[in-house]
């Protein structure tokens, strides 16, 4: 199913866990999203199979 669906991320800076929509039609999407906590700049990398499952890791913007 491609469409957008929700992932739980876990914030690299807070350690809290935030929910980031993932565009499916995208195979493999790199991009930065602030934190909905402590709105730090989250470097998001993400690859969806193609069973749908979404593979989602989370890293600090500057390292
Ligand atoms: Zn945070």
């Amino acid at each position: 199913m491609l469409g957008l669906e929700s992932k739980a991320v876990q914030c690299p800076y807070c350690w809290e866990w935030i929910d980031i929509l993932v565009d499916c039609s995208l195979r493999s999407q790199q991009y930065v999203e602030d934190c909905q906590v402590c709105c730090q700049p989250i470097l998001l990398t993400l690859q969806i199979a193609a069973d749908g499952w979404i593979d989602a890791d989370a890293r600090p913007e500057n390292e």
